[in-house]
């Protein structure tokens, strides 16, 4: 680990005076990643990126900016001139200023370094200097055209989000060969509609089909409507990245003296293939978009019991009695989920199921040692009278909603009509009951679901561009009304800026407090939510296959505990049946959604076993290890495995996972990561083979033979390397 802490380079700035209007070249450098920059006097270029010991990635096009904007409805174009006084070079940021005199606009072309390995980040600001509004057309994050060799193999990877259910494929990886093209979207509302391709965790990676493996890869920090594009053409590899322009014309509103913001992009090189890429990225993203005073906390990733396990019948009797015995196997946190509220958008206890009110709960939960979190949709408006709720039909409130709702409307259980939280007002109304709910309740944990984010809105009153009247479409899915229409990304872009707001500002106020990112399950996995919350739902369907394929593929690119699987009910005959749907969910943050008060005692002794060692002695890995994907996406039927190895303090485990196949009884996994001429201590916890010692050359080239008799069953193996 050491060697990627080894230099920043100082920015190397050089003028170049053999042209009339100067040109700047500067170069910004991690351990991973060096990127040469320049300002034309017209527009600035990514001119190449490498990583040490491999070939440059050469572009041949310079950024593409905005070339015209709209002023009282008619289109002005715009010239960019580089003010190369206001622009800055050093080590850890270059920028480049570039301004139009009429309009008078000022755009800063922004890269920095916020951590000394790893991909470095860029954004594009554009700044309204005139003394009226503007509108702007689409400004991607980052777009270039690499200069490849024809013959070149290249492949692609990407990633599925969870949502709703994990796909038979999730980790995706395709040849890019000529002609390929590929376009990956991200929103929040990813599987909502079948039709549509799956949704992508927003962020892409191309490797070399070389020794090396390398390459490089870029992420969006953002949780709206984003979308990469990449097409090959002989020579020729385009990428795009930010903002998603269909449907289109994206067009966005700048007050006088506001600025246009594209989502924050991360850009790295990589050697060592997706797990090389991916134990430098999940480290960066711990380190630069993590909470320090949640990973600070020796007990994350925590243990959960979630109330769902209840039923949707949980009151105060059940959730208590569930505390109990949470405490008494070892968890560390009860999660309230749905069911405790009077209704949608009234979000106080039900007096019926929970006559002492929610602090009750958390009180209880307190006293037996527990952290406290609770479920929430807080951009749901309901029909509730009561004093305090968010009634949709209240004159205040009405214009929030994305749309004007029929007389006939309800909600549904556990969704109302989501409000568009761009709205200035809306958003304080969500400030104040979340500050009232926090506080109030004695949280320590905030889970957030249902879609906070408006999926399009047709009002014209609102910050955001107004629908396109001619191309709206507005349609009813789940008790919620919807809309589709060219300003979808736009809406989208504001709504989420606000939640970014609310959720920095409640950090700032509660530092404790953790947030878990559900939206509907596994729907809002992106680099904007890991800035901004503690831990993912990754999926909401909760087998042992599917939160294993979810864990797959998302551990591509996020840190393992900020990934949460809920373990349900499952059908275990044997107690190895009931071990393997345990730890089909403890790789990463495990949750145990189901009233352990009807287990037996052994499968108690057996959960409470494994709680103790997942916290004893696998948490320290899920949390500072690297982690290697040892086999091919669960199926459920064959072998799979995800193997930790902590390269500082020389140890790891193996999960080892056999499939129902009644065929192969022992299955071999070639280790990652290990030193090819150490000796290594295997220990098999639950002893299915006798502990040896073995070379890292065996375990790397032969493996790590491990053999089960019963399908659906499991094993963690230790490995420690011997002084
Ligand atoms: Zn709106």
């Amino acid at each position: 680990m050491t060697n990627r802490f080894r230099f920043v380079s100082a920015g190397i700035f050089s003028a170049c005076f053999s042209i009339a209007l100067s040109a700047q070249t500067a170069t910004i450098t991690t351990s991973d990643t060096r990127l040469t920059l320049k300002s034309g006097p017209a527009g600035p270029m990514l001119v190449s990126l490498s990583t040490p010991g491999q070939a440059e990635w050469k572009n041949r096009r310079s950024e593409s900016l905005i070339d015209a904007v709209e002023i009282d409805g008619k289109k002005l174009a715009v010239t960019w001139t580089l003010n190369q006084e206001a622009s800055q070079i050093d080590a850890q940021r270059v920028a480049f200023v570039y301004e139009s005199a009429s309009p008078h606009l000022r755009l800063t072309w922004e890269w920095r370094v916020p951590e000394n390995y790893g991909p470095i980040e860029h954004e594009i600001r554009i700044e309204n200097l005139e003394p009226h509004e503007i509108w702007i057309p689409m400004q991607d994050s980052l777009a270039f055209d690499w200069s490849v060799d024809p013959n070149t193999s290249l492949e692609h990877i990407f990633i599925e989000k969870g949502a709703n259910s994990p796909s038979a494929a999730g980790t995706h990886e395709v040849p890019v060969n000529d002609a390929y093209t590929w376009v990956g979207t991200s929103s929040t509302y990813g599987d909502l509609d079948e039709k549509e391709p799956r949704e992508i965790i927003p962020w892409s990676l191309i490797q070399r089909k070389s020794a090396a493996q390398d390459g490089w890869y870029a992420g969006i920090e953002f949780s709206g409507r984003t979308r990469i594009a990449v097409k090959r053409n002989k020579d020729s590899l385009k990428i795009a990245a930010g903002l998603n322009p269909d449907p289109r014309p994206f067009r966005t509103r700048l007050q006088t003296g506001e600025t246009f913001e594209t989502p924050i992009v991360f850009l790295g090189g990589f050697r060592d293939g997706v797990d090389g890429a991916g134990n430098v990225l999940r480290r960066w993203v711990r380190a630069v978009l993590g909470n320090p005073g949640t990973w600070n906390n020796p007990h994350y990733p925590l243990v959960v019991n979630n109330s769902w396990g209840g039923g949707i019948d949980v009151n105060e009797e059940i959730a208590q009695r569930m505390m109990r015995d949470a405490a008494e196997l070892g968890m560390e946190m009860f999660h309230q989920d749905a069911g405790w509220f009077r209704g949608v958008g009234d979000w106080y206890a039900n007096p019926q199921k929970f006559p002492h009110g929610v602090v009750a709960m958390a009180d209880a939960a307190h006293k037996n040692g527990l952290k406290f979190g609770l479920w929430i949709d807080w951009t749901q408006a309901g029909l509730s009278t009561e004093t305090g709720a968010l009634n949709a039909r209240d004159p205040k409130v009405r214009d929030w909603m994305v749309t004007d709702l029929p007389a006939d409307w309800q909600p549904e259980p556990f969704k109302g009509q989501t409000i568009d939280i761009g709205v200035p007002e809306a958003k304080q109304w969500v400030e104040r009951e979340l500050e009232r709910v926090v506080t109030d309740y004695h949280l320590d944990m905030l889970e957030h679901d249902g879609y906070l984010v408006a999926h399009g809105c047709d009002r014209d009153d609102h910050p955001h561009a107004a629908p396109d009247p001619l191309n709206k479409c507005v349609y009813k899915s789940w008790g919620s009304y919807f809309v589709d229409s060219s300003n979808s990304t736009d809406v989208s872009y504001h709504a989420v800026r606000a939640y970014y707001d609310i959720y920095e500002r409640l950090r700032r106020e509660h530092p404790g407090l953790m947030f878990e990112i559900c939206n509907d399950g596994g729907r809002m996995v992106d680099f904007g939510s890991a800035a901004h919350g503690d831990y993912f739902s990754i999926t909401d369907t909760y087998d042992p296959v599917s939160n294993r394929r979810a864990f797959y593929d998302t551990s591509h690119v996020l840190p393992a505990a900020m990934l949460e699987s809920y373990v349900e009910k499952w059908p275990v005959p044997r107690i190895e049946n009931f071990r393997y749907m345990i730890r089909s969910g403890m790789m990463g943050w495990l949750t145990i959604m189901q009233d352990t008060n009807v287990w037996s005692a052994e499968q108690h002794a057996a959960a409470k076993d494994e709680i103790g060692l997942y916290k004893r002695e696998l948490r320290p890995l899920v949390r500072d290890a690297d982690l290697f994907h040892i086999s091919a996406r669960p199926d459920g039927i064959h072998w799979d495995g995800i193997e930790y190895w902590d390269q500082e303090r020389k140890r790891g485990a193996v999960y080892v996972f056999r499939g129902s196949s009644e065929a192969e009884n022992s299955h071999a996994f070639l280790l990652l990561g290990l030193d090819a001429a150490a000796r290594y201590q295997i220990r098999f916890h639950d002893h299915s083979s006798s502990d040896r010692r073995v070379s890292g050359r065996e375990l790397m080239e032969r493996g790590l033979r491990v053999s089960l008799p019963v399908p659906n069953s499991s094993e963690i193996v230790f490995v420690g390397e011997v002084e």
